[in-house]
């Protein structure tokens, strides 16, 4: 069964392998009515999505981005939707976020050559374009040459959160995120919460600095996991969202946009969230 909603979906700007362009055209054979482009610390491919989406005029297209965030030993996702994507902060953030992600990804790439991993950073610099730069590049690098099958079997031991290689770069935590995007009319969502410790806690902590929402509708869940986050979100009155996190890496069983989602009132109640903000903040 096919959703015609999908929140999640990432292009050549990040780590997607498909052009923005590509994507509106694949979202549009697979169904879907509403859909955001939400690609890390990157708004760049949302020009072009709306050029693509001319073609589609009954399908909308929500300005997204997926902003990566840090707190203690690890990593949160925090969508944001209905950005004003056009503020000069915002993109001063994400400009330097991506600067960070440079020297990040150097650096992973000598720890990997520690290990006996030799890839060029050149290569990864060529595999990414000139969007944000992400250990998925890194990954497609490796299965270049051969060290790996796939992309995703690169994580689990070198460029996971734990991996042998990984390295830190700059984020900002889960509350300046919150903050940013709210300030700019953004409905700040958590992204694939189902493996946070704590989460109960942290929900709770989030919706005071401004947390809308969070995914439930998650592709790769599990129908357990769906009706354990659905509880949590109605509790904490959040705004169930998800979708497919489509990247088009070539991993084995990777789902296509379309594949999950959440349903329409979860978009009217997600725009009616970010009317409130702009209200607020005029
Ligand atoms: P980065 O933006 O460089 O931190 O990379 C994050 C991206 O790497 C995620 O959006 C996923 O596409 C991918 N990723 C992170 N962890 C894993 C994992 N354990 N297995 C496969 N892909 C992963
Ligand atoms: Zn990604
Ligand atoms: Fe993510
Ligand atoms: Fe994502």
């Amino acid at each position: 069964m096919g959703a015609v909603v999908d929140l999640h979906l990432h292009t050549t700007v990040s780590d997607g392998r498909l052009t923005p362009t590509e994507l509106i055209q694949l979202v549009a054979r697979q169904g879907l009515k509403v859909v955001s482009v939400s690609d890390h610390d990157n708004t760049d491919g949302l020009a072009e999505a709306y050029q693509a989406l001319k073609e589609f005029p009954d399908m909308r297209l929500i300005p997204g981005l997926e902003l990566s965030t840090d707190i203690p030993g690890d990593e949160i996702h925090m969508l944001g939707y209905f950005v004003q994507y056009d503020d000069d902060e915002l993109q001063s953030v994400l400009t330097r976020f991506r600067e960070g992600r440079l020297e990040r990804g150097q650096a992973m790439v000598e720890k990997l050559a520690e290990y006996g991993l030799h890839i060029e950073w050149e290569r990864v610099r060529e595999i990414a374009g000139d969007g944000s730069v992400g250990r998925p590049h890194i990954a497609l690098a490796l299965v270049e040459k051969g060290y790996f099958k796939e992309p995703k079997d690169a994580f689990a031991e070198y460029l996971g959160r734990n991996g042998l290689a990984y390295a830190h770069r700059e984020k900002m935590t889960p509350e300046e995120g919150v903050a940013m995007l709210s300030r700019i009319g953004g409905v700040a969502v958590l992204a694939h919460p189902a493996q946070l410790p704590d989460l109960e806690s942290k929900v709770t902590h989030l919706k005071e600095a401004g947390l809308v929402g969070m995914e439930v509708h998650y592709a790769q869940y599990s129908p357990g996991t769906i009706a354990r986050l659905l509880d949590i979100a109605k509790r904490h009155g959040l705004i169930p969202c998800g979708g497919s996190d489509y990247h088009g890496l070539g991993n084995t069983g990777e789902l296509l946009p379309g594949t999950m989602g959440p349903p329409m009132e979860t978009v009217e109640r997600l725009e009616e969230a970010s009317r409130k903000l702009t209200q607020s903040s005029s």
